[in-house]
């Protein structure tokens, strides 16, 4: 153990237990004079940054410091996963400061998306979830998509004043810090963590002019998705890399589809009508009858119904029930982390069985 080593760079406390944590030196680099972290290391060598999740008390008291300046912050979300993504308390700890909430990764949703719905979508769950957005914009760190007119917005709002970019793990936050380093040549050898006193951990500094500069802040962890139950090559499988195509299945009730072996789509009662998934163009999804659809479960969960892979449906939490009915207007059942089935018809109802701490929910369709 080295309780009391911490990082020259950014003040955290040194560990090799676990690289996923923060603080992270392998054992062999421990005998090094002046230790730096790898999140440091990678910094300092490759210009690169990386995100460590942090456990929610800790990383509220690190963005509670962002109230106390005058900022702009810059809200990063998955557009894959947006309520799962969207961390509701972050608005009440950053103060009166402005905000521009950035959706990312959408080269995943289809080319034929209607851009101007999905951001007055975005703007209308922003306010229901209390939080007044200055503007939204789309963007893929992967592809670039969308960097020219965030650029844009946050030399306009900031006015002078300094930036964080808050989001939770996994939303891109790194890629999209990564992309606006590399496109602001020259400015290289300046990236600096700077160590806030009274913190586990720096923000890294990027400076945008003589006096102000951009921050990344930890990623808090995104609870209650599936990717928690699941192995690393399981996550692969899940995770979309590219342009989701929609599956549209035509069902009549009394119809059951499973999203690999991860949960289960009963529709219970309606007219014959179209079920559009949104999934990761890797898993594959099987219809059957409602009526043999426990002992299709039983008999290939696991195998047919894979993700989980065999070795891992002993992690794999029991499949729970929650019931919707919808009417009219086109509705998207949102598995977090997963995807979504979006529903047109007229009342109807639907069962969705995902594990416990894996909330269903609902929303008006975002495309
Ligand atoms: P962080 O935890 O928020 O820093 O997220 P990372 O930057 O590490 O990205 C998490 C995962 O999302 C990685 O597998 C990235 O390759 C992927 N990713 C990041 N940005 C995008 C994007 O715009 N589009 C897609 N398709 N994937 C992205």
């Amino acid at each position: 153990k080295n309780e009391n080593v911490t990082c020259q760079g950014c003040g955290v406390t040194i560990q090799s237990n676990d690289k996923n944590q923060p603080g992270f030196v392998p054992a062999s680099a421990l005998s090094n004079d002046e230790v730096i972290c790898q999140r440091c290391f990678r910094l300092k060598h490759y210009n690169e940054v990386q995100d460590v999740p942090y456990t929610d008390h800790d990383f509220l008291q690190l963005i509670s410091q962002i109230g106390e300046t005058n900022s702009l912050i810059v809200k990063l979300v998955d557009i894959f996963d947006f309520s799962g993504s969207f961390i509701k308390s972050l608005h009440r700890l950053t103060g009166n400061n402005k905000v521009i909430l950035v959706a990312n990764k959408v080269d995943l949703l289809p080319k034929s998306t209607n851009r101007g719905k999905l951001i007055q979508w975005l703007k209308k769950s922003a306010a229901d979830l209390g939080l007044t957005v200055q503007d939204v914009y789309l963007t893929s760190a992967k592809t670039g998509q969308g960097f020219d007119r965030v650029k844009e917005a946050i030399e306009h709002h900031r006015d002078g004043e300094d930036v964080y970019v808050v989001g939770s793990t996994n939303v891109g936050k790194s890629t999209f810090i990564n992309y606006l380093i590399n496109e602001s040549t020259g400015l290289k050898e300046a990236i600096t963590t700077s160590y806030f006193p009274g913190t586990t951990l720096g923000f890294i500094d990027i400076p945008l002019d003589e006096t102000s500069s951009l921050y990344d802040t930890p990623g808090v962890i995104n609870r209650g998705q599936i990717t928690h139950y699941l192995s690393n090559e399981d996550i692969k499988t899940i995770t979309p890399t590219k342009e989701i195509k929609p599956q549209v299945f035509q069902l009549n009730s009394g119809q059951t589809l499973f999203i690999g072996g991860m949960a289960r789509i009963d529709f219970i009662k309606g007219d014959r009508q179209p079920f559009v998934c949104y999934f990761s163009n890797q898993i594959t999804i099987h219809r059957t009858k409602l009526e043999k659809a426990d002992q299709l479960y039983s008999d290939h969960f696991g195998e047919l119904l894979s993700p989980p892979s065999a070795s891992s449906v002993d992690e794999y939490p029991p499949l729970k029930e929650k019931t919707f009915k919808i009417s009219g207007d086109k509705t998207d059942i949102v598995l977090p982390g997963l995807g979504w089935v979006t529903l047109t018809g007229d009342d109807v109802t639907v069962s969705i069985a995902t594990p416990d701490n894996v909330p269903v929910s609902r929303r008006s369709a975002i495309i």
